[in-house]
């Protein structure tokens, strides 16, 4: 960039650059697709150069910002979320509720703990609460470390014609009290869109219709499915405030090198969408997997760490999807322990822990 008195020339197209990674024109224009129908990060240009880790569309905006504080000699105040720099949205998608007896009796008897083990059989027999059956342990402990709770509920147990599963649980009157309770301390209730919703906005639309009238404003689906040619119209369809699906399974970091929220370009119409796009930083399955990384818990923060800095540099918001089996104090690898030096991290930071309707509130202020 050249700065010259009352002139600013940037030699390098910023705004095409960031319209290309912004509205995800790699995906919508790319045949990559893998088995659940995604764009793989193999396929994307974070992967292929390697900055997954990077928004660097705030880097040009950054650039633009620079030129209009010069051409106009006034300086452009940064973003403040509620006083604080940066926001982090804590979310939960909730895919099993009657799971985790397996990983306890497990544990029990690899720790000699022969009794412990019987007591969870007998638990699992006489039809006692599954270990993963947490939501209210999931909301204490996210409590506790200063973050209100969002949970994505999966609202279809049927499983997809492919075999993939969607809920063990069923949508009922017991669990909607439940998630009322969970609201009244603060949590908010959103859709975990099932498999398949992702191209299908009446079964999507049932989904949500289980909720009763004041209806969820966001959504995310199950497996991250994402098809760019379908899906934006099929989340402004159903009616969504907010969507928080955007992240690559495989890698933490920016599906669109963007660390804030932002509207989706429709490109079927050349605009934007009516919906906001709360990007995903990062899930617990992404860091230990085999399908995705392999890392040591203990290598768990330094890696995302720098990730956390970029967001807090440009004022952005830090969305983490801790499933709520990987509560259960079992998971050693990706599980409480990992959840908390996360958020630690991110309070240590200064970050203010919001919903994803207070974001969507904070940003459109309603
Ligand atoms: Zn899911």
């Amino acid at each position: 960039m050249a700065l010259a008195k009352g002139a600013a020339t940037i030699n390098a197209d910023v705004v095409s650059a960031a319209f290309y990674l912004l509205s995800g024109w790699q995906e919508f224009f790319s045949v990559e697709r893998d088995r659940h129908g995604r764009f793989p990060y193999s396929a994307s240009v974070q992967q292929q150069y390697s900055f997954v880790a990077l928004p660097v569309v705030n880097y040009y905006f950054d650039v633009l910002k620079t030129a209009v504080e010069h051409v106009s000699g006034q300086a452009l105040q940064p973003r403040h979320w509620q006083g604080a720099a940066f926001a982090s949205f804590i979310t939960h998608d909730i895919d099993s509720l009657h799971g985790g007896w397996g990983t306890a009796i497990r544990r029990d008897l690899r720790h000699g703990k022969l009794f412990d083990a019987g007591r969870a059989l007998l638990g699992k027999a006489t039809g006692r609460p599954a270990p993963w059956n947490n939501l209210e342990h999931v909301q204490a402990e996210t409590t506790r470390l200063g973050a209100p709770s969002t949970f994505f509920m999966l609202s279809s147990s049927q499983p997809a014609p492919n075999g993939t599963a969607n809920a063990d649980y069923k949508i009922d009157s017991s669990l909607l009290k439940r998630l009322r309770q969970l609201e009244a301390n603060g949590a908010e209730t959103a859709s975990h869109g099932s498999y398949g919703t992702a191209a299908d906005v009446t079964r999507l639309r049932e989904e949500v219709g289980q909720y009763g009238s004041a209806g969820l404003a966001g959504n995310r689906f199950h497996y991250l499915c994402w098809e760019p040619r379908r899906t934006p119209g099929v989340v402004a369809a159903a009616g969504f405030r907010y969507d928080s699906t955007l992240g690559f399974a495989e890698h933490f970091g920016f599906r669109n090198s963007y660390c804030l929220p932002f509207y989706p370009f429709d490109f079927e119409r050349a605009q934007a969408h009516s919906f906001l796009e709360i990007p995903l930083n990062v899930m617990d399955a992404t860091l230990h997997h085999p399908n995705y990384l392999q890392l040591r818990p203990a290598e768990i923060l330094p890696a995302i760490k720098p990730m956390f800095e970029e967001i807090e540099r440009f004022g952005g918001v830090a969305t983490v999807l801790w499933h709520n089996d990987h509560f259960d104090p079992a998971n050693t690898t990706t599980g409480p322990h990992q959840f908390a030096e996360i958020m630690n991290d991110l309070r240590r930071r200064g970050a203010v822990f919001l919903t994803g309707r207070q974001i969507v509130a904070e940003l459109c202020g309603r």
